[in-house]
Protein backbone atom coordinates (compact mmCIF):
# COMPACT_ATOMS: atom_id res chain seq x y z
CA UNK A 1 0.00 0.00 0.00
CA UNK A 2 1.47 3.16 -1.11
CA UNK A 3 0.35 6.59 1.10
CA UNK A 4 0.67 10.03 -0.03
CA UNK A 5 -0.15 13.09 1.41
CA UNK A 6 -0.81 16.42 -1.01
CA UNK A 7 -1.27 19.20 0.31
CA UNK A 8 -2.56 22.90 -0.59
CA UNK A 9 -3.28 26.17 0.17
CA UNK A 10 -7.41 25.64 -0.24
CA UNK A 11 -8.87 22.36 -1.10
CA UNK A 12 -12.37 22.72 -2.50
CA UNK A 13 -13.66 18.74 -1.33
CA UNK A 14 -17.25 19.74 -3.20
CA UNK A 15 -20.78 21.61 -3.42
CA UNK A 16 -22.61 21.77 -0.53
CA UNK A 17 -25.58 24.02 -2.22
CA UNK A 18 -25.39 26.80 -5.14
CA UNK A 19 -23.88 29.11 -3.09
CA UNK A 20 -21.87 27.01 -0.99
CA UNK A 21 -18.25 25.49 -1.50
CA UNK A 22 -16.81 23.48 0.95
CA UNK A 23 -13.29 24.32 1.67
CA UNK A 24 -10.65 23.23 3.62
CA UNK A 25 -7.93 25.97 4.40
CA UNK A 26 -4.15 25.09 4.45
CA UNK A 27 -5.73 21.03 3.95
CA UNK A 28 -4.07 18.11 2.84
CA UNK A 29 -5.60 14.74 1.63
CA UNK A 30 -4.27 11.30 2.48
CA UNK A 31 -4.81 9.20 -0.10
CA UNK A 32 -3.83 4.82 -0.30
CA UNK A 33 -3.22 3.87 -3.65
CA UNK A 34 -5.16 6.46 -5.02
CA UNK A 35 -8.29 6.08 -2.87
CA UNK A 36 -8.77 9.12 -0.75
CA UNK A 37 -8.51 8.50 3.11
CA UNK A 38 -9.28 11.80 4.86
CA UNK A 39 -9.39 14.91 3.87
CA UNK A 40 -8.25 17.83 7.15
CA UNK A 41 -5.63 20.08 8.54
CA UNK A 42 -2.24 19.14 7.41
CA UNK A 43 -1.09 18.26 10.47
CA UNK A 44 -4.33 15.85 11.08
CA UNK A 45 -3.00 13.75 8.08
CA UNK A 46 0.60 13.66 9.15
CA UNK A 47 -0.61 12.15 12.49
CA UNK A 48 -2.45 9.43 10.63
CA UNK A 49 0.21 8.23 8.36
CA UNK A 50 3.42 9.52 9.93
CA UNK A 51 6.36 9.53 7.55
CA UNK A 52 3.94 8.96 4.46
CA UNK A 53 5.76 11.15 1.23
CA UNK A 54 4.37 14.38 1.10
CA UNK A 55 3.13 16.73 -1.99
CA UNK A 56 2.86 20.18 -1.17
CA UNK A 57 1.10 23.03 -3.57
CA UNK A 58 1.00 26.04 -0.87
CA UNK A 59 0.38 28.33 -2.85
CA UNK A 60 -2.66 26.87 -5.00
CA UNK A 61 -6.40 25.94 -5.20
CA UNK A 62 -7.23 22.13 -5.41
CA UNK A 63 -10.60 21.12 -7.22
CA UNK A 64 -11.89 17.98 -7.73
CA UNK A 65 -10.89 16.66 -11.19
CA UNK A 66 -13.06 17.73 -14.00
CA UNK A 67 -15.66 15.69 -15.78
CA UNK A 68 -15.76 16.12 -19.51
CA UNK A 69 -19.54 14.47 -19.86
CA UNK A 70 -20.20 14.60 -23.75
CA UNK A 71 -16.87 13.85 -25.89
CA UNK A 72 -16.47 12.07 -29.65
CA UNK A 73 -13.50 12.70 -31.09
CA UNK A 74 -9.54 14.40 -31.34
CA UNK A 75 -8.96 16.37 -34.17
CA UNK A 76 -12.01 18.87 -34.51
CA UNK A 77 -14.71 18.60 -37.22
CA UNK A 78 -13.27 22.44 -38.12
CA UNK A 79 -9.95 20.98 -38.22
CA UNK A 80 -11.18 18.15 -40.70
CA UNK A 81 -12.80 20.68 -43.02
CA UNK A 82 -16.44 21.18 -41.52
CA UNK A 83 -17.44 24.58 -40.87
CA UNK A 84 -19.82 25.11 -38.02
CA UNK A 85 -23.48 24.33 -40.01
CA UNK A 86 -26.56 23.74 -38.29
CA UNK A 87 -26.41 20.33 -36.45
CA UNK A 88 -27.95 18.41 -39.78
CA UNK A 89 -25.87 19.86 -42.33
CA UNK A 90 -22.61 19.50 -40.33
CA UNK A 91 -23.90 16.00 -39.38
CA UNK A 92 -23.52 15.85 -43.89
CA UNK A 93 -20.64 18.26 -43.83
CA UNK A 94 -17.96 15.82 -41.91
CA UNK A 95 -18.60 13.26 -44.46
CA UNK A 96 -15.34 14.51 -46.35
CA UNK A 97 -13.09 14.06 -42.94
CA UNK A 98 -9.74 12.82 -43.29
CA UNK A 99 -8.54 9.76 -41.30
CA UNK A 100 -6.34 9.28 -38.16
CA UNK A 101 -4.73 6.55 -36.02
CA UNK A 102 -7.67 6.47 -32.88
CA UNK A 103 -4.80 5.87 -30.67
CA UNK A 104 -2.75 9.45 -31.86
CA UNK A 105 -6.48 10.75 -32.13
CA UNK A 106 -7.42 10.34 -28.64
CA UNK A 107 -4.47 11.52 -27.07
CA UNK A 108 -4.58 14.85 -29.30
CA UNK A 109 -7.76 15.81 -27.23
CA UNK A 110 -6.80 14.51 -24.03
CA UNK A 111 -4.03 16.35 -23.95
CA UNK A 112 -6.34 19.42 -24.06
CA UNK A 113 -8.71 18.00 -21.49
CA UNK A 114 -6.21 17.30 -19.36
CA UNK A 115 -4.32 20.62 -19.60
CA UNK A 116 -7.24 22.11 -18.47
CA UNK A 117 -8.22 20.32 -15.55
CA UNK A 118 -10.42 17.38 -16.73
CA UNK A 119 -9.56 13.83 -15.31
CA UNK A 120 -12.31 12.10 -16.32
CA UNK A 121 -14.07 11.75 -19.70
CA UNK A 122 -16.93 10.17 -21.73
CA UNK A 123 -15.82 9.20 -24.54
CA UNK A 124 -19.02 8.97 -26.62
CA UNK A 125 -17.51 6.76 -29.96
CA UNK A 126 -19.79 6.21 -33.03
CA UNK A 127 -19.84 6.71 -36.91
CA UNK A 128 -17.30 3.75 -38.25
CA UNK A 129 -17.40 2.05 -40.80
CA UNK A 130 -15.56 -1.14 -41.63
CA UNK A 131 -17.94 -3.90 -39.01
CA UNK A 132 -17.35 -5.35 -36.13
CA UNK A 133 -14.14 -6.54 -35.78
CA UNK A 134 -12.96 -2.75 -37.03
CA UNK A 135 -15.07 -1.47 -34.34
CA UNK A 136 -13.92 -3.73 -31.76
CA UNK A 137 -10.21 -2.39 -32.83
CA UNK A 138 -10.74 1.03 -33.00
CA UNK A 139 -12.59 1.09 -29.70
CA UNK A 140 -9.72 -0.87 -28.07
CA UNK A 141 -7.03 2.28 -29.48
CA UNK A 142 -9.58 4.95 -27.95
CA UNK A 143 -9.34 3.02 -24.51
CA UNK A 144 -5.31 1.96 -24.79
CA UNK A 145 -4.72 6.02 -25.26
CA UNK A 146 -6.55 6.84 -22.36
CA UNK A 147 -5.14 4.64 -20.02
CA UNK A 148 -1.22 4.92 -21.53
CA UNK A 149 -1.44 8.83 -20.53
CA UNK A 150 -2.93 7.98 -17.19
CA UNK A 151 -6.74 9.46 -17.85
CA UNK A 152 -10.18 8.43 -17.05
CA UNK A 153 -12.34 7.19 -19.26
CA UNK A 154 -16.37 6.03 -19.32
CA UNK A 155 -16.17 4.43 -22.65
CA UNK A 156 -19.54 4.07 -24.87
CA UNK A 157 -19.89 2.82 -28.54
CA UNK A 158 -22.84 4.87 -29.60
CA UNK A 159 -25.87 2.64 -31.25
CA UNK A 160 -26.95 4.37 -34.53
CA UNK A 161 -29.25 1.55 -36.47
CA UNK A 162 -31.39 3.61 -39.02
CA UNK A 163 -32.08 7.40 -40.16
CA UNK A 164 -28.04 7.60 -40.27
CA UNK A 165 -27.76 10.74 -43.08
CA UNK A 166 -31.40 12.59 -41.91
CA UNK A 167 -34.66 12.01 -40.16
CA UNK A 168 -35.45 9.35 -42.25
CA UNK A 169 -34.95 5.98 -43.61
CA UNK A 170 -31.82 5.75 -45.56
CA UNK A 171 -33.36 3.97 -48.41
CA UNK A 172 -35.99 6.46 -48.56
CA UNK A 173 -33.35 9.61 -48.60
CA UNK A 174 -31.40 7.64 -51.33
CA UNK A 175 -34.00 6.95 -53.47
CA UNK A 176 -34.29 10.81 -53.81
CA UNK A 177 -30.78 11.22 -54.60
CA UNK A 178 -29.30 10.89 -58.79
CA UNK A 179 -27.15 8.85 -59.88
CA UNK A 180 -24.68 8.25 -59.54
CA UNK A 181 -24.55 9.74 -55.98
CA UNK A 182 -27.28 7.59 -54.71
CA UNK A 183 -24.86 4.48 -54.91
CA UNK A 184 -22.53 6.44 -53.38
CA UNK A 185 -23.93 7.39 -50.77
CA UNK A 186 -26.28 3.88 -50.42
CA UNK A 187 -22.69 2.32 -49.66
CA UNK A 188 -21.30 4.58 -47.44
CA UNK A 189 -24.46 4.56 -45.14
CA UNK A 190 -24.20 0.64 -45.41
CA UNK A 191 -20.45 0.47 -44.88
CA UNK A 192 -21.40 1.68 -40.71
CA UNK A 193 -24.30 -0.77 -40.50
CA UNK A 194 -23.45 -3.03 -37.35
CA UNK A 195 -26.65 -5.13 -36.16
CA UNK A 196 -28.36 -4.65 -32.78
CA UNK A 197 -26.42 -7.65 -31.54
CA UNK A 198 -23.58 -6.75 -32.52
CA UNK A 199 -23.43 -3.57 -30.36
CA UNK A 200 -24.07 -5.39 -27.77
CA UNK A 201 -21.76 -8.00 -28.05
CA UNK A 202 -19.40 -5.11 -28.46
CA UNK A 203 -20.84 -3.58 -25.31
CA UNK A 204 -20.06 -7.04 -23.49
CA UNK A 205 -16.42 -7.78 -25.02
CA UNK A 206 -15.33 -3.98 -24.07
CA UNK A 207 -16.76 -4.76 -20.36
CA UNK A 208 -15.04 -8.17 -20.27
CA UNK A 209 -11.50 -6.17 -22.12
CA UNK A 210 -11.36 -3.99 -19.28
CA UNK A 211 -12.60 -6.15 -16.12
CA UNK A 212 -10.29 -4.68 -13.38
CA UNK A 213 -9.22 -1.64 -14.70
CA UNK A 214 -8.73 1.50 -12.50
CA UNK A 215 -9.34 3.65 -15.29
CA UNK A 216 -11.89 2.45 -17.84
CA UNK A 217 -15.02 1.46 -17.51
CA UNK A 218 -17.72 0.98 -20.35
CA UNK A 219 -21.18 2.34 -20.37
CA UNK A 220 -24.21 2.38 -22.69
CA UNK A 221 -25.63 4.93 -25.20
CA UNK A 222 -28.30 5.08 -27.36
CA UNK A 223 -27.33 7.56 -29.65
CA UNK A 224 -30.45 9.45 -30.08
CA UNK A 225 -33.97 9.02 -30.40
CA UNK A 226 -33.91 9.37 -34.36
CA UNK A 227 -31.03 6.73 -34.53
CA UNK A 228 -32.51 3.95 -32.59
CA UNK A 229 -36.04 1.52 -32.32
CA UNK A 230 -37.60 1.82 -29.75
CA UNK A 231 -37.15 -2.43 -28.81
CA UNK A 232 -33.25 -1.34 -28.64
CA UNK A 233 -33.80 1.18 -25.98
CA UNK A 234 -35.88 -0.98 -24.11
CA UNK A 235 -33.63 -3.62 -23.85
CA UNK A 236 -30.52 -1.61 -23.63
CA UNK A 237 -32.59 -0.57 -20.48
CA UNK A 238 -32.73 -4.02 -19.08
CA UNK A 239 -28.72 -4.02 -19.62
CA UNK A 240 -27.69 -0.82 -18.53
CA UNK A 241 -30.39 -2.13 -15.11
CA UNK A 242 -28.34 -5.95 -15.31
CA UNK A 243 -24.77 -4.18 -15.95
CA UNK A 244 -25.29 -1.01 -13.29
CA UNK A 245 -23.71 0.91 -15.96
CA UNK A 246 -25.23 4.01 -17.19
CA UNK A 247 -26.63 5.43 -20.29
CA UNK A 248 -25.91 8.62 -22.33
CA UNK A 249 -28.57 9.82 -25.02
CA UNK A 250 -27.99 12.87 -27.40
CA UNK A 251 -31.23 14.09 -26.96
CA UNK A 252 -33.56 17.01 -28.71
CA UNK A 253 -30.69 18.71 -29.80
CA UNK A 254 -32.67 21.15 -32.09
CA UNK A 255 -35.61 22.16 -33.14
CA UNK A 256 -35.69 19.87 -35.83
CA UNK A 257 -35.04 16.46 -33.36
CA UNK A 258 -38.26 17.96 -31.41
CA UNK A 259 -40.41 18.03 -34.52
CA UNK A 260 -39.10 14.55 -35.69
CA UNK A 261 -40.11 12.97 -31.87
CA UNK A 262 -43.48 15.22 -32.81
CA UNK A 263 -43.53 12.75 -36.14
CA UNK A 264 -42.34 9.28 -34.68
CA UNK A 265 -44.61 9.46 -31.65
CA UNK A 266 -46.87 12.36 -31.65
CA UNK A 267 -45.28 13.49 -28.10
CA UNK A 268 -42.42 14.82 -26.83
CA UNK A 269 -39.34 12.71 -26.89
CA UNK A 270 -38.96 12.97 -23.07
CA UNK A 271 -42.64 11.76 -22.57
CA UNK A 272 -41.77 9.16 -24.88
CA UNK A 273 -39.00 7.73 -23.33
CA UNK A 274 -40.96 8.14 -20.00
CA UNK A 275 -43.93 5.80 -21.59
CA UNK A 276 -41.56 3.45 -23.00
CA UNK A 277 -39.88 2.87 -18.89
CA UNK A 278 -36.12 3.94 -20.36
CA UNK A 279 -35.87 7.15 -17.73
CA UNK A 280 -33.45 6.75 -14.34
CA UNK A 281 -30.92 8.50 -12.45
CA UNK A 282 -29.38 5.77 -15.00
CA UNK A 283 -30.18 8.27 -17.97
CA UNK A 284 -28.26 11.57 -18.91
CA UNK A 285 -29.89 13.17 -21.83
CA UNK A 286 -27.11 14.81 -23.66
CA UNK A 287 -27.91 18.81 -24.88
CA UNK A 288 -31.50 18.67 -23.89
CA UNK A 289 -31.74 22.11 -25.25
CA UNK A 290 -35.76 21.53 -26.33
CA UNK A 291 -37.15 20.14 -23.69
CA UNK A 292 -40.66 21.85 -22.44
CA UNK A 293 -41.53 22.51 -18.92
CA UNK A 294 -43.47 19.32 -18.83
CA UNK A 295 -40.15 17.11 -19.98
CA UNK A 296 -38.38 19.32 -17.33
CA UNK A 297 -40.57 18.05 -14.83
CA UNK A 298 -40.73 14.15 -15.92
CA UNK A 299 -36.83 14.35 -15.90
CA UNK A 300 -37.57 15.48 -12.24
CA UNK A 301 -39.68 13.04 -11.00
CA UNK A 302 -37.39 10.45 -12.58
CA UNK A 303 -34.15 11.38 -11.53
CA UNK A 304 -32.98 11.68 -15.29
CA UNK A 305 -29.91 13.63 -15.74
CA UNK A 306 -28.78 16.23 -18.08
CA UNK A 307 -25.42 16.78 -20.06
CA UNK A 308 -24.99 20.35 -20.86
CA UNK A 309 -22.91 20.99 -23.77
CA UNK A 310 -23.07 25.18 -24.30
CA UNK A 311 -20.40 25.89 -26.52
CA UNK A 312 -21.41 23.03 -28.95
CA UNK A 313 -25.25 24.45 -28.79
CA UNK A 314 -23.86 28.02 -29.34
CA UNK A 315 -21.67 26.37 -32.47
CA UNK A 316 -24.17 24.53 -34.07
CA UNK A 317 -27.08 26.86 -33.80
CA UNK A 318 -28.90 24.40 -31.47
CA UNK A 319 -30.27 27.25 -29.44
CA UNK A 320 -30.03 27.88 -25.27
CA UNK A 321 -30.89 24.93 -23.12
CA UNK A 322 -33.18 25.94 -20.21
CA UNK A 323 -30.34 25.82 -17.55
CA UNK A 324 -32.05 27.65 -15.28
CA UNK A 325 -34.96 25.92 -15.06
CA UNK A 326 -33.22 22.48 -14.79
CA UNK A 327 -31.14 23.91 -11.71
CA UNK A 328 -34.79 25.26 -9.91
CA UNK A 329 -35.76 21.42 -10.38
CA UNK A 330 -33.26 20.14 -8.74
CA UNK A 331 -31.73 17.93 -12.29
CA UNK A 332 -28.70 16.73 -11.87
CA UNK A 333 -26.45 18.53 -14.63
CA UNK A 334 -23.36 17.85 -16.21
CA UNK A 335 -21.07 19.57 -18.42
CA UNK A 336 -19.87 18.44 -21.75
CA UNK A 337 -17.39 20.04 -24.46
CA UNK A 338 -18.76 17.68 -27.17
CA UNK A 339 -16.77 18.33 -30.51
CA UNK A 340 -15.05 21.20 -29.10
CA UNK A 341 -15.31 24.74 -27.01
CA UNK A 342 -15.57 28.15 -28.50
CA UNK A 343 -11.97 28.16 -29.01
CA UNK A 344 -11.98 25.20 -30.85
CA UNK A 345 -10.43 23.04 -28.30
CA UNK A 346 -11.19 21.49 -24.71
CA UNK A 347 -10.84 24.21 -22.51
CA UNK A 348 -13.34 23.12 -19.64
CA UNK A 349 -11.96 26.03 -17.48
CA UNK A 350 -12.69 28.56 -20.17
CA UNK A 351 -16.16 25.98 -20.98
CA UNK A 352 -16.90 26.88 -17.02
CA UNK A 353 -17.34 30.60 -17.53
CA UNK A 354 -18.89 30.17 -20.89
CA UNK A 355 -21.91 28.51 -18.64
CA UNK A 356 -21.55 31.38 -16.05
CA UNK A 357 -22.31 33.56 -18.97
CA UNK A 358 -24.65 32.12 -20.84
CA UNK A 359 -27.30 31.64 -18.80
CA UNK A 360 -27.56 35.47 -17.18
CA UNK A 361 -31.14 36.48 -17.75
CA UNK A 362 -32.20 40.11 -17.10
CA UNK A 363 -33.48 40.31 -13.57
CA UNK A 364 -31.58 41.31 -10.31
CA UNK A 365 -32.35 37.85 -8.23
CA UNK A 366 -28.90 35.95 -8.09
CA UNK A 367 -31.14 32.86 -7.74
CA UNK A 368 -32.27 33.49 -11.25
CA UNK A 369 -29.02 32.84 -13.08
CA UNK A 370 -26.10 30.06 -12.38
CA UNK A 371 -23.52 30.56 -9.19
CA UNK A 372 -19.98 30.08 -9.56
CA UNK A 373 -20.38 26.98 -7.27
CA UNK A 374 -23.37 25.63 -9.24
CA UNK A 375 -20.92 25.19 -12.09
CA UNK A 376 -18.40 24.23 -10.32
CA UNK A 377 -20.80 21.35 -9.51
CA UNK A 378 -21.60 20.89 -12.79
CA UNK A 379 -18.33 20.10 -14.17
CA UNK A 380 -17.21 17.78 -10.87
CA UNK A 381 -19.99 16.04 -9.12
CA UNK A 382 -22.56 16.61 -11.76
CA UNK A 383 -20.81 15.19 -14.69
CA UNK A 384 -19.57 12.38 -12.43
CA UNK A 385 -22.85 11.13 -11.51
CA UNK A 386 -23.24 10.54 -15.68
CA UNK A 387 -20.20 8.22 -16.05
CA UNK A 388 -19.95 4.63 -14.90
CA UNK A 389 -17.49 5.74 -12.17
CA UNK A 390 -20.45 8.01 -10.50
CA UNK A 391 -20.00 8.45 -7.03
CA UNK A 392 -16.56 7.30 -6.57
CA UNK A 393 -15.01 10.48 -8.36
CA UNK A 394 -16.54 14.31 -8.50
CA UNK A 395 -15.35 14.67 -5.05
CA UNK A 396 -12.80 15.09 -2.54
CA UNK A 397 -14.05 13.01 0.06
CA UNK A 398 -12.41 9.71 1.59
CA UNK A 399 -13.58 6.25 -0.13
CA UNK A 400 -13.25 8.05 -3.41
CA UNK A 401 -10.63 8.26 -6.41
CA UNK A 402 -7.96 10.86 -5.79
CA UNK A 403 -8.93 13.04 -9.11
CA UNK A 404 -7.74 16.81 -9.00
CA UNK A 405 -6.40 19.76 -10.32
CA UNK A 406 -4.10 22.19 -8.54
CA UNK A 407 -4.68 26.21 -9.91
CA UNK A 408 -1.75 28.15 -9.32
CA UNK A 409 -3.42 31.15 -7.57
CA UNK A 410 -0.85 33.87 -7.76
CA UNK A 411 -0.80 32.96 -11.95
CA UNK A 412 -4.45 33.30 -11.77
CA UNK A 413 -4.76 36.44 -10.12
CA UNK A 414 -1.29 38.34 -10.65
CA UNK A 415 -1.13 41.20 -9.76
CA UNK A 416 -3.61 41.94 -7.33
CA UNK A 417 -7.35 40.21 -6.52
CA UNK A 418 -9.40 41.85 -3.99
CA UNK A 419 -10.60 39.19 -1.11
CA UNK A 420 -14.14 40.75 -1.26
CA UNK A 421 -14.16 38.21 -4.27
CA UNK A 422 -14.64 34.48 -2.82
CA UNK A 423 -11.39 32.75 -3.18
CA UNK A 424 -13.52 29.83 -5.62
CA UNK A 425 -15.21 32.75 -7.70
CA UNK A 426 -11.87 34.52 -8.56
CA UNK A 427 -10.19 31.73 -9.57
CA UNK A 428 -13.04 30.14 -11.68
CA UNK A 429 -13.58 33.12 -13.00
CA UNK A 430 -9.75 34.38 -13.69
CA UNK A 431 -7.63 30.93 -13.58
CA UNK A 432 -6.76 29.93 -17.43
CA UNK A 433 -5.04 26.95 -18.18
CA UNK A 434 -1.48 28.52 -17.74
CA UNK A 435 -2.69 28.43 -13.91
CA UNK A 436 -2.93 24.91 -13.90
CA UNK A 437 0.05 23.64 -12.19
CA UNK A 438 -0.66 19.63 -11.70
CA UNK A 439 -3.10 17.21 -12.48
CA UNK A 440 -3.43 14.21 -10.14
CA UNK A 441 -5.80 10.91 -11.66
CA UNK A 442 -6.32 8.16 -8.94
CA UNK A 443 -3.68 9.44 -6.98
CA UNK A 444 -0.84 9.58 -9.67
CA UNK A 445 0.56 13.13 -11.36
CA UNK A 446 -0.18 12.67 -14.86
CA UNK A 447 0.71 16.44 -15.56
CA UNK A 448 2.96 18.67 -14.19
CA UNK A 449 4.25 22.14 -14.58
CA UNK A 450 3.44 21.66 -18.91
CA UNK A 451 4.65 18.11 -19.06
CA UNK A 452 2.79 14.89 -19.03
CA UNK A 453 4.25 12.44 -17.28
CA UNK A 454 3.44 9.27 -19.65
CA UNK A 455 3.07 10.55 -23.36
CA UNK A 456 5.57 12.77 -25.33
CA UNK A 457 3.47 16.13 -26.38
CA UNK A 458 5.77 16.46 -29.09
CA UNK A 459 6.20 13.59 -30.32
CA UNK A 460 2.31 12.66 -30.69
CA UNK A 461 1.63 16.06 -32.24
CA UNK A 462 4.85 15.95 -35.11
CA UNK A 463 3.17 12.08 -35.74
CA UNK A 464 -0.33 13.86 -36.58
CA UNK A 465 1.19 16.68 -38.43
CA UNK A 466 3.54 14.15 -40.24
CA UNK A 467 0.08 12.22 -41.21
CA UNK A 468 -2.16 15.34 -42.22
CA UNK A 469 1.21 16.07 -44.97
CA UNK A 470 0.60 13.62 -47.24
CA UNK A 471 -2.00 13.79 -49.34
CA UNK A 472 -5.62 12.91 -49.23
CA UNK A 473 -5.63 9.17 -50.14
CA UNK A 474 -8.16 7.95 -53.40
CA UNK A 475 -10.46 6.79 -50.64
CA UNK A 476 -10.84 10.09 -49.15
CA UNK A 477 -10.65 12.10 -52.37
CA UNK A 478 -14.05 10.32 -53.59
CA UNK A 479 -15.68 10.12 -49.90
CA UNK A 480 -15.18 14.30 -50.19
CA UNK A 481 -16.65 14.31 -53.28
CA UNK A 482 -19.50 12.63 -52.21
CA UNK A 483 -19.75 14.84 -49.20
CA UNK A 484 -20.04 18.15 -50.87
CA UNK A 485 -22.44 16.47 -53.41
CA UNK A 486 -24.77 15.33 -50.87
CA UNK A 487 -24.89 18.52 -49.00
CA UNK A 488 -27.47 20.45 -51.00
CA UNK A 489 -29.81 17.09 -51.05
CA UNK A 490 -29.45 17.36 -47.00
CA UNK A 491 -30.41 20.76 -46.87
CA UNK A 492 -33.43 20.16 -49.24
CA UNK A 493 -34.81 17.48 -46.33
CA UNK A 494 -35.13 19.81 -44.08
CA UNK A 495 -36.80 22.59 -46.11
CA UNK A 496 -40.10 23.11 -44.67
CA UNK A 497 -39.82 20.88 -41.75
CA UNK A 498 -40.73 22.56 -39.19
CA UNK A 499 -43.67 24.51 -40.41
CA UNK A 500 -46.04 21.95 -38.96
CA UNK A 501 -45.59 23.16 -35.25
CA UNK A 502 -44.37 25.91 -33.43
CA UNK A 503 -41.12 25.86 -31.72
CA UNK A 504 -40.36 28.49 -29.19
CA UNK A 505 -37.02 27.94 -26.72
CA UNK A 506 -36.98 29.04 -23.44
CA UNK A 507 -34.43 31.40 -23.74
CA UNK A 508 -36.89 33.81 -26.45
CA UNK A 509 -39.22 33.95 -23.71
CA UNK A 510 -38.79 36.79 -21.09
CA UNK A 511 -39.22 34.65 -17.92
CA UNK A 512 -37.03 32.08 -16.33
CA UNK A 513 -40.13 30.06 -14.67
ZN1 LIG B 1 -22.49 14.72 -29.04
Amino acid sequence: MTDLITAARWIVTGIQDRHTPIIVEDGAVLSRDGEIVAVGPLDEMRRLSPGVAERNYPGHVMLPGFVNAHHHVGMTPLQLGSPDHALELWFASRIPARKIDLYLDTLYSAFEMIASGVTTVAHIHGWMSGGYDAIHGAATKVLDAYRTIGMRASYSYAVREQNRLVYEADEDFCARLPQPLAGHVATYLKSQILSFEDYMRLFDELTADNHGQRLTRIQLAPANLHWVTDDSLVEMNARSIRHGVPMHMHLLETAYQKEYARRRTGKTAVRHLHDLGVLSPRMTLGHGVWLNQEDIEIAADTGTCICHNCSSNFRLRSGVAPLNRFEKHGLNVGMGLDEAGINDDRDMLQELRLVLRAHRVPGMDDADVPSCPQVLRMATEGGANTTAFGREIGRLDPGRRMDAVLINWKTATYPFQDPDIPMLDAVMQRAKQSAVDAVIIDGSVVYENGRFANVDRDAVLAEIAAHYDEPRSEEEEARRRMGLEVMPHVKAFYDGYLAEATHTPFYLQSSTR
